[in-house]
């Protein structure tokens, strides 16, 4: 019998009168005569809540018990959507990550998932259950209690799928389908029909956060259909994040912002150290080598080598710029200082009131996307700190204040127009 894997956000299940709502849509689902795995994340604000709960008690919550409690959130939704879904007379049972078999690698709070083994989920299924999973949690495999990263039941929900071999993932949430840019921030946004994976994995590591990056990379290396829907417009079948092949060839997809970073900037002296490694303090002296290892040790970090931006002035570096997620910011100051000490003459600035802005598709591989992308902020009068570039995406720092007229104006000179004939616009 065909599966199908149907994820609903925190908006979607935010109090008793929505949770019937996904119960119908489920239980319409079943009646086609397919086996339902249902995943659903915390109630509305919930994960926020405990997260706050959690620091008024301890500023710095350790990890391990900061994912004890937030994992809480999902057992309470995945149990009143199973008693809902019993109430309209289907068969249901709930399973909280680890019982549905989601085994995880030891990062708290940020863990990724190794394997699956959904034993249970499927005698659950063969009993013609409709199996509630939450998403976001995991095990280890000392059996402790893992969660995988904000926005992470989109990837229980395709890891569920790869595993159960479902015929399609179907995330519901607030929003009909991916647009070309978040539209609640930019009223003009425009509603993809399809979307190829390697694109929305761009869109949504460049901070679109309608589809968690990692749910996205799975679904590109299982090649599991992804339909990114509204729960709000159950006959709408939203956007299809599909195969290169199957998708419009745009030239640029859309424009992603993310408002979570931080930028760093180190300027440091000249460099009249000897061109040779020093041992004096452990550590190699000359600067072009410390820079390397700070890049690597970024990298570690999880940041993207494109993303560093190393200037040298004549033969030597003379300035490390890069900007990362707000949560990795601690990490990523420390290990500035600890290849590069603050003595006079360096000078670190850091600032997290900055938006990265980006324009992603195939388009921008053409050499000069990154200068019009460079131009087009200019004449908006908009300051460009930082400019980085990947394989399909141009990214742009901007100062937080300018982020909504960066969107309209990236918007206005790349997503409308010839290029955008097979979109729709957003109703
Ligand atoms: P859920 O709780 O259902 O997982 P999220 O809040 O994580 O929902 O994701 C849905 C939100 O993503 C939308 O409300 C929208 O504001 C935002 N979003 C950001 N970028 C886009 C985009 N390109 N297309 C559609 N929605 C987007
Ligand atoms: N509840 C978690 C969060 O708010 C996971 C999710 O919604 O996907 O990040
Ligand atoms: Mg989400």
């Amino acid at each position: 019998m065909a599966r199908l894997v149907q994820k609903f956000g925190g908006t979607s299940v935010r109090d008793a009168e929505h949770i019937q709502r996904v119960a119908k849509i489920v239980h319409d689902a079943a009646r086609g005569g397919k086996e339902i795995v249902v995943v659903v994340s915390a109630m509305g604000h919930t994960t926020d809540e405990l997260i706050n709960l959690a620091e008024s008690v301890n500023d710095l919550p350790d990890p391990r018990e900061l994912d004890m409690l937030l994992s809480t959130g999902e057992q309470v939704s995945i149990s009143l959507v199973a008693m809902a879904l019993q109430k309209l007379g289907l068969k249901a049972r709930s399973f909280t990550g680890a019982q549905a078999g989601i085994l995880t690698d030891e990062t708290h709070t940020f863990a990724r998932i190794k394997t699956v083994q959904p034993s249970r989920v499927e005698t659950s299924l063969r009993r013609g259950e409709i199996a509630v999973v939450a998403g976001f949690q995991g095990m280890t495999r000392t059996s402790d209690i893992t969660t995988l990263g904000r926005g992470g039941s989109d990837t229980t929900a395709v890891a569920l799928a790869a595993s159960l071999k479902a015929e399609c993932c179907d995330i519901y949430t607030d929003v009909n389908g991916v647009y070309t840019t978040d539209p609640r921030c930019y009223g003009q946004a425009r509603r993809l029909h399809t979307i190829s994976y390697e694109e929305m994995l761009e869109l949504a590591s460049l901070g679109a956060q309608v589809l968690n990056a990692r749910s996205v990379e799975l679904a590109l290396r299982q090649k599991v259909p992804i339909r990114l829907r509204s729960t709000f417009e159950p006959g709408d079948t939203g956007t299809l994040v599909t195969l290169r092949e199957l998708s419009p060839d745009y030239q640029i997809c859309g424009v992603a912002l993310d408002t979570n970073r931080v930028s760093f900037r180190l300027s440091l002296p000249r460099d009249f150290s000897v061109k040779e490694p020093s041992l004096d303090d452990g550590k190699p002296n000359h600067y072009n080598v410390r820079a390397q290892r700070v890049v690597e040790e970024l990298c570690n970090l999880g940041l993207s080598r494109d993303h560093v931006n190393l200037r040298t002035d004549g033969d030597s570096i003379c300035e490390i710029e890069f900007n990362c997620e707000k949560r990795l910011s601690r990490e990523a100051r420390e290990v500035l200082l600890e290849f590069f000490p603050q003595n006079n003459g360096t000078l670190l600035r850091v600032d997290s009131d900055v938006a990265r802005i980006s324009i992603v598709g195939v388009g921008a591989r053409e050499r000069h996307q990154r200068g019009d992308m460079i131009n087009a902020l200019r004449q908006a009068s908009i300051p460009v700190a930082m400019v980085t570039t990947s394989n399909i995406s141009v990214s742009a720092v901007v100062p937080a204040k300018y982020k909504d007229d960066a969107v309209k104006q990236l918007h206005e000179t790349f997503c409308n127009g010839h290029n955008f004939a097979d979109a729709q616009a957003a109703t």
